[in-house]
């Protein structure tokens, strides 16, 4: 093992089951390591690298602004966070943005907008929240109870009250808990990520939709890795036919710094008010300003790209040898082996210079908005030679 990684291995908590690979610097879709080899990256940081490692564009926005103005708190104004702010208003047709710096924030300002609304309008005893089963929204101690997936709980009870999970596409199911509970929101992702790339039915989130109309109940999406360009629409949720009530969102977002975004619509815009939720470092203007050089560039040209790429990769996949099943949306991309497990895939795909993730059984891809083509097919060829080995 060398210095770094011991190093690391004693300093760092254990968290993470780290790949033996030091990067150090990139460009594009293009990693290097300590030893001078190269990897065409899929990852992206797990969907962050919106636009790449290094990104000229970004890293302009990002330095300027950095030695212009680095923090300010929320108690002043700054240009960026107002911009960013009225972008995502302006695309989406959401009236207010709350800034966190992470995935697992937008969904905590989102589960207490869901509480207060329903205890304002129909009473302190409504604050159930539904999510699906296999979802997945964050660490914190509120998110892991609102991801439904049992072997994250275990460790940490309790957890906090008032989720209950649901298997997606069931909506019978569904309209039991409504019938059964008091139900304050629904929170759900409409392309599961870290539960296996799992594609949601866009009759089932519909139908989820309709009843939450029906009943008051707040329709929140959680668009943290489905968002920001990655299925070939802005949000995932604009190929669903819906308009939800809050759509978190954080990842892809920064481009590679934290920032989450809780956006909140029109019957929801009031919810919260003067100290009722905050952060130090949300809306931080540097975070803010690379955000608003990202949004910027995902333009229609950009997702009609995005949209062509993912068909292309499925493409590649579809009934290829070692290959069972093929899922995903855009440059969201989910691929189960026929027998090999998808650690195995990856690992073989890192000596061959690839860098890839996985999804439960899946080996998951997630590649920059813009990865040249060439990169795409020459990664294309290290994954299919490893799938076909058995
Ligand atoms: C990654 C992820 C989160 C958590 O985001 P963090 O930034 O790690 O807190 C929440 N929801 C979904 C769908 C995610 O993929």
């Amino acid at each position: 093992m060398s210095i770094l990684q011991e190093k690391d291995k004693q300093y760092v908590a254990n968290t993470y089951a780290r790949f033996p690979v030091e990067l150090v610097s990139g460009k594009g879709s293009r990693v290097v390591d300590t030893d001078g080899k190269e990897y065409i990256d899929l990852g992206s940081g797990i969907a962050v690298t919106a636009f790449g490692i290094a990104d000229g564009v970004w890293q302009k926005a990002v330095a300027e602004q950095a030695g212009k103005l680095q923090h300010t708190s929320n108690l002043y104004y700054t240009e960026p966070c107002a911009a960013l702010a009225e972008m995502l208003c302006e695309r989406t047709g959401m009236k207010k943005v709350f800034f966190g710096n992470s995935g697992a924030e937008a969904n905590e300002c989102a589960i207490k907008l869901a509480r207060k609304y329903a205890a304002d309008k129909k009473g302190s005893d409504v604050y159930t929240i539904v999510t699906m089963k296999n979802g997945f929204h964050g660490r914190t101690l509120t998110t892991l109870a609102a991801t439904g997936q049992e072997h994250y709980h275990e460790l940490f009870q309790p957890l906090t009250p008032g989720f209950v999970h649901t298997e997606p596409g069931d909506l019978a199911d569904f309209a039991r808990i409504v019938a059964e509970n008091k139900v304050a929101g629904v929170l759900l992702e409409c392309v599961q990520g870290e539960g296996g790339v799992n594609v949601l039915d866009r009759d089932y989130v519909k139908g989820v939709a309709e009843i939450c109309a029906k009943e008051d109940i707040l329709l929140m999406i959680d668009e943290v890795q489905t968002g920001n360009g990655r299925t070939g629409t802005l949000y995932a949720y604009m190929q669903y036919g819906i308009t939800p009530d809050v759509v978190t969102t954080a990842k892809g977002l920064g481009g590679g710094l934290p920032i989450g975004a809780c956006l909140m619509g029109e019957k929801v815009e009031a919810v919260l008010g003067f100290g009722d939720h905050g952060s130090t470092f949300g809306g931080n203007p540097v975070c803010a300003a690379g955000a608003c050089s990202i949004l910027s560039r995902i333009d229609d040209a950009l997702l009609a790209e995005v949209r062509e790429k993912g068909d292309y990769v499925r493409a590649a996949f579809e009934g290829a040898k070692g290959v069972k099943s093929v899922s995903g949306l855009g440059l969201m991309i989910g691929i189960e082996p026929e027998s090999q497990p998808a650690g195995d895939i990856v690992k073989k795909c890192i000596q061959n210079g690839v860098l890839c993730l996985t999804a439960k059984n899946k080996v998951r891809l997630l590649p920059a908005l813009n990865i040249p083509m060439a990169d795409l097919e020459e990664a294309v060829k290290v994954l299919l030679a490893a799938f076909a080995e058995e």
